[in-house]
């Protein structure tokens, strides 16, 4: 350690920035936020009698002579020092800070490189939820009635870590009060938490900022197979990961085992993700499990994903509505619990929407021969986008007349979507880009 990290208290006292620098304006910035009171003295001006009661020095004057002047008087008067831009003067650093309404961290690679300090920064900014600082104030506000538990750290720990803390971090702060009192009059009862979260259509940089903390601090992941092996990457290391797929052909569990087994690892204390492709409320039965998890008494929330319509859509080009040429887009599946799903083809068949066929490759045909005898014209075009996001995405532009055709060559890609309407036309404009960067 070359230097030592603390927090100073400067509340009722005076510190001193010299310059007018926008370092310096940033400095004195700093310190008003602290409490500190500012004495602000202009390069012109300084004289070493300003360092008379300072408790901290602040040098940002532009002119390389004075600021080692005025470095050399602090010295003298035992003010701890701070030159910008010159560590060989400085008796401090500063670090880079996040502050997140009170909750504070300090960065510092000991002045080796302030831009890694500012990137490594950014990094605790994603991973900091932004409501933090309200999980602090919530803590604080217990601290005392909490006193008298018995393995106060460990009730603290699953307090904050565990289903209050993360209402809090939701925002939902009435139902946490609740919860805290009637933890506080039972004591800890041990059950883990459920997160039903949306992994989106693959690509991990678009998994929300919720998804991938709760990825990183999860117990158990038991994810879909849809889940791309890239998002997987994200979890915790020594998270158990548990792939409860539904493949055709393979060996897979069924809802109820889902369920099931969902239960039984929140039971035993854990903190479980249970994964989905897309969005977990988009043909993603997240409902289905939210409603058995509540039921058995266990603490549950949805985290969304962005749906494989709105992934596929925005990499392909492909805007879902567009003022000239669809005013409203649907989302069908082409899978219903009980063989065809009841599907109003009439209104999909129009002129001027959009439809995203979800689970419908198989289907194709079908979803043909339906819109056909809904009146839709042969040359409406067609989008199918395999793989969407992904690395491996293809993307293929046809008609609904030659659909079927179109679906063959993508038998036996990844998941795919249809997209039907005047808009799965402009797909190509979300190519170009794609080749010329290749190229
Ligand atoms: N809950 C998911 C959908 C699950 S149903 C969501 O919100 O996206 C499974 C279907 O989703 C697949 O058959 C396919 O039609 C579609 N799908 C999922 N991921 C996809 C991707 N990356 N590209 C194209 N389609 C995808």
């Amino acid at each position: 350690l070359d230097h030592l990290p603390i927090f100073m208290a400067l509340h009722g006292k005076t510190a001193l920035v010299v310059g007018g620098t926008p370092a310096a304006d940033q400095r004195a910035g700093l310190l008003a936020r602290a409490g500190a009171s500012v004495r602000r003295v202009a390069a012109e001006a300084v004289t070493a009698a300003d360092l008379t009661d300072v408790v901290l020095a602040f040098v940002a004057t532009g002119n390389a002579d004075l600021d080692r002047l005025v470095a050399g008087w602090a010295r003298a008067a035992r003010v701890p020092v701070n030159v910008v831009d010159r560590p060989d003067l400085c008796d401090f650093i500063m670090p880079a800070i996040v502050d997140r309404d009170g909750v504070v961290a300090a960065i510092s690679t000991g002045g080796a490189s302030p831009t890694l300090a500012r990137l490594l920064r950014e990094r605790v900014e994603a991973a900091l939820p932004a409501r933090i600082g309200d999980l602090a104030k919530f803590a604080a506000r217990f601290r005392t009635a909490a006193k008298g538990v018995a393995h106060r750290m460990r009730f603290w720990e699953r307090t904050l870590d565990g289903p209050i803390g993360e209402m809090v971090l939701a925002g939902r702060a009435a139902e946490a009060e609740i919860a805290m009192r009637a933890s506080l009059a039972r004591g800890d009862d041990g059950q883990g938490v459920v997160h039903i979260v949306g992994a989106g259509p693959g690509d991990p940089e678009l998994l929300t900022l919720r998804a991938l903390r709760l990825l990183q601090r999860a117990d158990v992941i038991l994810h879909d197979d849809l889940v791309a092996p890239a998002i997987l990457d994200y979890a915790r290391r020594d998270a158990e990961l548990v792939s409860v797929g539904k493949r055709k052909g393979r060996h897979s569990h069924k809802q109820d085992e889902i369920n099931a087994l969902i239960v039984e690892h929140a039971r035993a204390g854990k903190r479980v993700v249970r994964l989905k492709g897309g969005d977990p409320f988009v043909f993603g039965r997240g409902g289905e499990e939210l409603e058995y998890v509540r039921a058995a008494g266990i603490e549950a929330f949805v985290v969304p994903g962005i749906t494989a319509a709105l992934g596929c859509a925005a990499a392909t080009g492909i805007p879902l509505t567009h003022r000239d040429l669809a005013q409203s887009v649907t989302f069908v599946t082409a899978h219903g619990r009980d063989g065809e799903p009841d599907i109003d083809w009439r209104a999909a068949a129009r002129p001027g929407q959009t439809t995203v066929v979800y689970m419908g490759l198989s289907q194709a045909p079908r979803v043909r021969d339906r819109l056909l005898a809904a009146g839709i014209q042969l040359s409406m075009p067609v989008a199918i986008v395999d793989r969407g996001t992904r690395p491996d995405q293809r993307v293929s532009i046809g008609t609904v007349g030659s659909l079927p055709a179109l679906a063959a060559q993508h038998a036996g890609g990844g998941p795919a979507l249809i997209i039907i309407g005047e808009v799965a036309a402009l797909a190509s404009a979300g190519l170009p880009a794609r080749l010329a960067e290749a190229s």
